[in-house]
């Protein structure tokens, strides 16, 4: 481990320096070292770093103290609690607000030096379209192809989208010089620095429209109702948005579209109730189906299908249909149908279906006899449904 400087020495100031001769004196470090300021000397940063370091500490009173007292040795190894390899330049730079002031040149000066560069010219786009979708349950499973009608912004064709007059009466705005940007020279410590705003002479666009196209009165776009096809993955849900790229309005003259966003709502179905990537359909048979055993037709999101019910299949029995269910969006698998057979009681009885039973009442084989060591309808339903 490197031996470490002196924090006074490092940043020039005494044992008895004020808070505000202190904050002077990590201010011109900083400015003297700041990477992008020093981009082929290394070791700038290092220097950079040390003085934030050592500003961190002995802008603190605690950990000036025990800096005081005890050195660096006092500091635990990672100085002024920052990791063992001391500030980040992250770190540094978010307590630039308070060292310069968030208003001042400094201020922003930092920031952009941090984001890395600046200045670029930015494409303008357009707004996104939002539209909501409500596709069935089989177009849910299935995935689906769809064309949608949308009224949008489009560029206008009579200008090419500028909104000028047979497509010519186009100046170069004068106030910024087609920039978009006024620039404003500011002296400060650093010397001369640059500050831009959006130029109000053209709202940044750095172009004036002399003669205003008919068509477009001048915004280089108009609304039209487009039909664009969309394609819906298999296993959407209720909520999802989708995305289709450049499919939403161009802004005024002049730019890249937006994107026309799809929410999906999704129709309940009668019959197939969905969790998840499964359906669930109640199936409800005759007492003496179940008793005897039958085959019957359910509905499933792909048409009819046949199923058999056992003698003596119990209400509450659920069958499962392997493969019948919704498949996984951007996935392979495929989810279930779960059939859940409700065995009918009769709600009405006349007096010969009445008699009848009655006959049956006592009948040994009529009577309950659950096997206790089966899975109740508890485990069961856990089983099914997360098995
Ligand atoms: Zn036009
Ligand atoms: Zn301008």
């Amino acid at each position: 481990m490197a031996t470490k400087r002196d924090y006074y020495e490092i940043l020039g100031v005494d044992k008895n320096v004020t808070a505000e001769d202190l904050k002077k004196a990590y201010r011109k470090m900083a400015i003297k070292y700041h990477p992008d300021k020093n981009p082929d000397d290394p070791s700038a940063e290092e220097k950079f770093k040390e003085a934030a370091e050592a500003y961190d500490v002995l802008n603190d009173p605690n950990k000036k103290a025990r800096y005081d007292q005890f050195g660096h040795a006092g500091m635990g190894g990672a100085a002024g609690g920052y990791g063992a390899g001391g500030p980040t330049m992250e770190d540094i730079f978010s307590q630039f607000g308070d060292v310069f002031g968030d208003d001042s040149p400094f201020g922003s000066f930092f920031r952009g030096a941090q984001g890395g560069g600046g200045g670029r010219q930015r494409v303008r786009r357009g707004s996104d379209l939002r539209i909501k979708l409500k596709l069935n349950l089989q177009e849910v499973a299935n995935g689906v192809e769809k064309k949608i009608k949308v009224k949008r912004h489009v560029t206008c064709n009579t200008c090419g989208g500028n909104g000028a007059k047979n497509g010519t009466a186009v100046q170069t705005c004068s106030t910024c010089q087609g920039t978009g940007q006024t620039r404003k020279v500011v002296n400060t410590m650093l010397g001369q620095m640059v500050s831009t705003s959006t130029c109000p002479t053209c709202n940044g666009e750095g172009k004036i429209v002399t003669d205003r196209c008919d068509a477009c009165f001048g915004e280089g776009r108009v609304l039209q109702e487009d039909v664009i096809p969309i394609k819906i993955p298999a296993g959407v849900a209720e909520g999802i948005q989708l995305s289709v790229g450049s499919k939403g309005n161009v802004p005024p003259r002049g730019g890249v579209a937006g994107d026309l966003l799809i929410v999906i709502e999704e129709e309940e179905d009668i019959d197939l109730k969905r969790d998840g990537n499964n359906v669930v359909f109640d199936l409800y048979v005759s007492f003496v189906d179940a008793a005897i055993g039958t085959s019957v037709e359910v509905p499933t999101i792909d048409g009819k299908a046949r199923i058999t019910l056992e003698p003596g299949t119990q209400s509450g029995k659920m069958l499962r249909l392997k493969g019948k269910g919704i498949k996984e969006l951007n996935g392979y698998g495929r989810g279930d149908e779960i059939v859940h057979v409700n065995v009918w009681t009769p709600k009405v009885l006349s007096l010969e279906e009445k008699s009848i039973l009655e006959q049956l009442r006592h009948s040994p084989n009529f009577q309950p006899k659950p096997n206790k060591n089966e899975k109740g309808f508890f485990d069961k339903m856990k089983d099914f449904f997360h098995g």
